[in-house]
Order: C-alpha cells, then sequence, then structure tokens
C-alpha cells in the first residue's frame, strides 16, 4: 500500500476529522488539525493543532503560501459553509490539492414524519402549533428561534447566548447520545417537535429514532450547497485512499 507523504492541514471540527487525525497520526504522517476554538473544551486530534481562524479565503492563502503542504482536507462539519467555501478559493489560488470529506445526510426511514425546511428561520416557522420544541442545532444561531412563545428545549455543549425564547431550558450535553436517554429526555420534556440540522452520522443520530419511536415529527434543515467542482468523499477510508494516491 502506498505511504502517504508530506504534511496535511485537516480542517477539523468533526468525528471524521478525528478519525482521519488518528489514521494519518497512526501512519506517522505529519498531520496539523485545525479547529475554529468555538467550544471551550474541545477533544483534541493526535498530532499538532492548531485553533483559530486564518482570516478569510486571503489569510488561509496567505497560510498556505507560507506554509506548503502536500494537501488540504475539509473535514469541517456539512454546515460549516463559510469555511469550506474559504478552502476551496484558497486552495485554488495557491495550487494545493484540496479534498472535501463530509459525511452523507440522514435518510428518512418508514415511521418518520420529516417536515424539511431551508434554514433556521424557517424551522421557527414550522413548529408554530407544537407545546413543547426540542431544538438541537447547535449554540449559534438560535436567534432565529427567539420568537418563540411556547417551551423550548435547547441542547448544546456550551451554554447557548441571547436572545433565546422567553421559556428556555438548557441542556448542556456532548454527544454521542443513546436511544434510551433520548427517549428519556423527550418524554421528561412532554417534547412533540424536534428540530435538527441535517448533520448527519451516527453521533447524534439516536434523537431522529427516538422521535420515529415516540411518533414524533422532526423539523429538518437542508444543508448549505457545496461550492461547485470540488473532490468530495464521505468516509475517512476514501480521505486515505485520496491521500495515498495524491503521494504516488
Ligand atoms: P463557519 O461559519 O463555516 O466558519 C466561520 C469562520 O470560523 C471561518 O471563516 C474561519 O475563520 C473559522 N473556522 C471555521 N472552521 C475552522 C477550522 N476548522 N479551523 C480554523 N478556522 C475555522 O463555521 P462554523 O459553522 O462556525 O463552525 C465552526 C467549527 O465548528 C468548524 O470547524 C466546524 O467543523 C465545527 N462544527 C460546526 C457545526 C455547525 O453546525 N456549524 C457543528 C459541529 C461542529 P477565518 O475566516 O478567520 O479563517
Amino acid at each position: 500500500m502506498r505511504a502517504v507523504t508530506g504534511r496535511v492541514l485537516l480542517l477539523g471540527g468533526t468525528g471524521e476529522a478525528r478519525g482521519l487525525a488518528e489514521a494519518l497520526a497512526a501512519e506517522g504522517v505529519d498531520v496539523l488539525s485545525s479547529l475554529a476554538g468555538r467550544t471551550a473544551d474541545p477533544v483534541l486530534p493526535p498530532g499538532e493543532v492548531r485553533i483559530g481562524g486564518f482570516g478569510g479565503t486571503e489569510g488561509l492563502a496567505d497560510w498556505l503560501r507560507a506554509n506548503p503542504v502536500r494537501a488540504l482536507v475539509d473535514a469541517t462539519h456539512p454546515f460549516a459553509r463559510e469555511m469550506t467555501e474559504h478552502a476551496a478559493r484558497a486552495a485554488a489560488r495557491t495550487g494545493t490539492p484540496h479534498l472535501r470529506l463530509q459525511r452523507p445526510g440522514w435518510r428518512e426511514q418508514p415511521g418518520d414524519d420529516w417536515r424539511r425546511v431551508g434554514s433556521l428561520e424557517e424551522a421557527a416557522g414550522a413548529v408554530a402549533g407544537f407545546a413543547h420544541v426540542f431544538v438541537t442545532t447547535g449554540r449559534t444561531g438560535l436567534g432565529a428561534f427567539a420568537g418563540l412563545t411556547q417551551e423550548v428545549l435547547v441542547r448544546a455543549v456550551d451554554p447557548p447566548e441571547p436572545p433565546l425564547p422567553p421559556r428556555t431550558t438548557v441542556v448542556l450535553e456532548r454527544g454521542p447520545f443513546s436511544v434510551d436517554d433520548e427517549l428519556a429526555l423527550m418524554r421528561e420534556h412532554a417534547v412533540d417537535v424536534v428540530v435538527t440540522k441535517d448533520s448527519g452520522g451516527h453521533l447524534t443520530e439516536a434523537k431522529l429514532t427516538a422521535a420515529r419511536q415516540l411518533g414524533i415529527p422532526v423539523v429538518m434543515v437542508h444543508r448549505p450547497p457545496l461550492p461547485p467542482g470540488m473532490t468530495v468523499v464521505e468516509t475517512v477510508e476514501d480521505a486515505l485512499a485520496w491521500l495515498r494516491a495524491q503521494a504516488g
């Protein structure tokens, strides 16, 4: 099997990014993981880590000129739209081989009642008429729900900042979550609708199973589109295969 040679810049903040960093570090590859610095106590991947933004497309392009890498792998979250756009442009400007690693979205299953919307604002509109809303879209962007007057349960890793709906209960927890835990939480708060982004992946999908079992609807926010023309893989294994091919 061909080895990956040269330094890899890995834009992270996801389980896939950590998985790829672990696989590369295990092969002795020089991997530099980059985190945005949004969470107070991030789970750090093995290998070297840098934290904080690059300063937009130009900042990242300058960084790549000063610190050339074998490849740039963008394994940020499917909703980290800005970083993904900056990475695509900066890679093109500097001629850096560039890969997008993005896990597939969730698939609706028999028994699901999903209502697909295009934004957090639309999601807030879609929960009108429900009494106990469970918002699992993360700490940022919650201002979109500030006008809701019903009971709102918000789950996030770090405390969310105002504005929040007036009747908000915050649960601070980091996944993965089990179906039993999700069922217990939803029953405790009499949740009758769940709001989520289509993040995909196994770490947080238990809420979808719990909603199906309880027979309650899920308001599913669509992913932002990817910039055109980029190479995209969905798994750590395929990212490794792409990196090995680059090495040849
Ligand atoms: P974003 O809106 O796409 O990015 C905003 C800015 O944050 C970027 O322009 C960049 O600043 C900086 N940034 C983002 N990811 C970075 C990284 N990996 N390394 C260095 N700088 C980074 O991103 P976001 O939605 O706020 O997400 C921030 C981070 O949290 C991402 O790493 C993402 O993987 C992770 N995350 C996001 C979500 C979500 O729902 N959005 C969920 C779980 C985890 P500069 O322009 O200064 O370079």
